[in-house]
């Protein structure tokens, strides 16, 4: 028989005023191996675990069961506390009282007896605990950065400062994401390309990243410490060891689309480099559009190019590299409007889009930096603002904020006023929300220096009255019915998660929240780290963020990321799938579903009467298996086992529970 301790915490008035810490007690003298049981107001504190080392000492335990928090917070902490009293960690076992039980029932007798309920289900799975041992696991010390904006340039940059080579895989011809469509940036106006060039080049001149762009991530494999990615180079078409970045190729092309780094605002060529400080500074051929490949006609590029550098066979290639960790920095897309036909975009050439309004103020942009009607090429004299463009709207946009958007239409506003003298902007908000160093301030700038009017109200309508604009809205402040009459209306809209998100989440295996974002692993206290080992996040990937927040997130996910590779090793998680040779049929059905391709067949021989037979069985690779258990729920002769989540050990806590 165990000698089982259970060890009650109160967790301050968290857990205490729900759940009768004495009746729980009393109930857990009375279950099976239990010959201690004790209380403490904070376990985790530095005196609670010391009573657990004493009581493993005093009453000879040899399991231990910790009534408290959720595993996720304190299993680490409970495990090196036996640990030190000479038991083995996978002796201990927790009952979570406080997230599945305390927090959630107000009815303390009813939170009593399901505590009670959860200790004993413990306690039955605690006596059937074995001892598991981890193993040591090399590192591989080189990380990877998915996503060339400016959250992936930084990470890269401090990963590799600290000595770790990097490869950074950008999906689009040259690095620098949104920030290298901006003109200036809130709070300090300085120009955006100014403060983003130099960290590209110090990207492409560092010798320790390199930089692969055109590329996706095609698929993800391994744990954490010993990741193996394969990369798909897109066929650029042109040899970049040849490639001069000339641009004569650019110039003659005679194939014209919509520019993506303008925002449609103008057209590029079929071969081309995104803007004129890209990095690389050498051009892609954008197939779908070129006539050579639609139509077998053409090859102009190819006749002008003195490098002979364009190559039409070029073919992807799948590359496959090891990383130690991975740092997700794919950053946002700008909210689509197809639901937003009241505010008239795409119907009138001046109603334009925020970024598009950067485009115009930008001086590489389609006007050289003049903001210039789209309609006629005339200056505007009044622009209408119109904030919240899918941002909190729970009818059929985003319900969060968007948390750029006010404070970059105070930018706008400011910079309206600056490039056309006399022009007069007109900001329609819900509220203004400012948090951040100068943020506020800057806002009401905006306002008090330059002249901005703020109209509290939701716009409803925008259309046209002859050459101009009429917004139509109601000043919440006063009740008042608002028509204004304006040359131009910019569209604040809002943040969402990349399109291709949910697909990049599943190939990495980590979560996404119900808007694609992808999931922190605690949202306060791990906040750069994802759910899954060695996966880091980085920028707006995560979530709405401006520049200066994000900087700061993806040197902390480098600073994560050196820390892990650092280390000496990695320890494995001993808690590995394990196959009964004896009883597997060799069906093969836990190899199916296995999410990490962890199971292999193997062939065995064995004696049968006089003969010697050959038999398929499952194997499993234990650096692969992640402990998920789906392979011991598919086996239908229960011939695979999770080490300390084993069939047994289950259903002693299914019928534990039931009592
Ligand atoms: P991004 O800039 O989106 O970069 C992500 C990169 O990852 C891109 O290069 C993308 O091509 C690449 N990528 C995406 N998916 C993949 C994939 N699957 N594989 C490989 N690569 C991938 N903030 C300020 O602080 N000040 C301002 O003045 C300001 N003005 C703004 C104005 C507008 C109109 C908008 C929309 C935003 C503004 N912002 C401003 C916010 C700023 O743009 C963001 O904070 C910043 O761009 C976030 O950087 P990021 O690297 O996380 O994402
Ligand atoms: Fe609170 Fe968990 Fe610490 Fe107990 S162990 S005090 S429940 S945090
Ligand atoms: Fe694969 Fe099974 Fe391990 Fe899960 S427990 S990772 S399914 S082998």
């Amino acid at each position: 028989m165990k000698r089982i301790g259970v060890f009650i915490c109160w967790c301050g008035s968290n857990i205490a005023a729900t759940v009768d810490i004495e009746k729980a007690m009393a109930a857990a003298r009375t279950m099976p191996g239990v010959v201690h049981v004790d209380q403490n107001k904070y376990t985790c504190s530095g005196i609670g675990q010391a009573m657990i080392r004493g009581a493993i000492k005093e009453h000879k335990l040899d399991r231990v069961v910790v009534s408290a928090c959720s595993p996720r917070m304190h299993e680490n902490t409970f495990r090196k506390t036996v640990e030190a009293a000479g038991l083995n960690p996978y002796y201990l076992e927790i009952a979570n009282i406080r997230e599945q039980c305390s927090w959630v029932h107000k009815d303390k007798e009813a939170g009593t007896d399901k505590a009670i309920s959860l200790i004993r289900t413990a306690v039955a799975k605690a006596s059937r605990n074995e001892a598991l041992f981890a193993t040591e696991m090399p590192i591989e010390r080189r990380a990877l950065v998915i996503g060339g904006g400016i959250a992936g340039i930084q990470a890269a940059l401090d990963i590799a400062d600290a000595g770790y080579e990097v490869d950074v895989v950008e999906k689009e011809p040259s690095i620098g994401g949104r920030m290298a469509q901006l003109d200036k940036t809130f709070p300090t106006l300085d120009c955006s390309a100014c403060i983003l060039t130099p960290k590209m080049v110090d990207v492409s001149q560092h010798e320790k990243i390199n930089l692969i762009t055109y590329s996706e991530i095609e698929k993800v494999e391994g744990y954490v410490g010993n990741f193996t990615v394969t990369i798909r180079n897109k066929a650029r078409s042109v040899d970049m060891e040849k490639c001069t970045g000339c641009g004569d190729c650019t110039a003659k092309c005679p194939s014209k689309v919509e520019s993506e780094f303008d925002v449609g605002l103008v057209k590029r060529k079929a071969i081309y480099t995104p803007f004129p400080q890209a990095v690389p500074n050498k051009p892609a051929i954008d197939r779908a559009n070129c006539r050579w490949f639609k139509s077998g006609k053409c090859k102009v590029c190819q006749k002008v190019c003195p490098a002979d550098a364009i190559d039409y066979e070029q073919e992807d290639r799948l590359v496959t590299a090891r990383y130690g960790a991975i740092v997700v920095a794919s950053g946002f897309d700008t909210h689509k409007l197809d639901k937003y036909g009241e505010y008239a975009y795409g119907k009138h050439p001046d109603v334009i889009t925020s970024l598009e309004f950067e485009r115009l103020l930008n001086a590489s942009g389609p006007t050289g930096g003049k903001i210039l009607r789209p309609s006629n090429g005339q200056t505007p004299k009044n622009v209408a603002f119109i904030q919240c463009v899918g941002s909190r709207d729970k009818a059929k946009g985003n319900p969060y904020c968007a948390k750029v958007c006010c404070m970059y239409t105070a930018k706008h506003a400011i910079l309206l006023s600056e490039k056309i003298p006399g022009a007069k902007a007109f900001v329609f908000y819900i509220d203004v929300r400012t948090p951040g160093k100068d943020y506020e301030e800057f806002y009401n700038r905006a306002y008090e220096e330059y002249g901005a009017t703020y109209i509290k109200g939701s716009v409803s309508k925008v259309f046209p009255d002859g050459e101009q604009l009429i917004v139509r809205s109601v000043d919440a402040l006063s009740g008042a019915l608002i028509e204004l009459v304006v040359d131009m209306v910019v569209l604040a809209t809002s943040v969402d998660a990349r399109s291709d998100a949910k697909e990049l989440a599943q190939k990495l295996s980590i979560t996404t929240n119900a808007h694609n974002f992808f999931n922190e692993a605690h949202p306060k206290l791990r906040p750069v780290e994802t759910h899954t080992a060695g996966i880091f996040l980085a920028g707006a990937c995560q979530g709405p963020k401006d520049i200066p927040e994000t900087v700061a997130q993806a040197s902390a996910a480098a600073a994560k990321v050196t820390v892990l590779l650092n280390k000496k090793s990695l320890l494995s998680n001993p808690s590995v799938a394990e196959v009964n040779l004896k009883l597997c049929s060799g069906d093969m059905s836990c190899m199916v579903v296995c999410p990490y391709g962890a199971i292999t067949e193997k062939m065995i021989e064995e004696r049968r009467g006089r003969d010697m037979i050959k038999r398929r069985v499952a194997d499993v690779n234990s650096a692969l298996c992640q402990g998920c258990g789906a392979c011991t729920v598919a086996c239908r002769p229960g011939a695979i086992n999770l080490k300390g989540f084993t069939n047994e050990q289950i259903l002693a806590e299914v019928d534990a529970i039931c009592l």
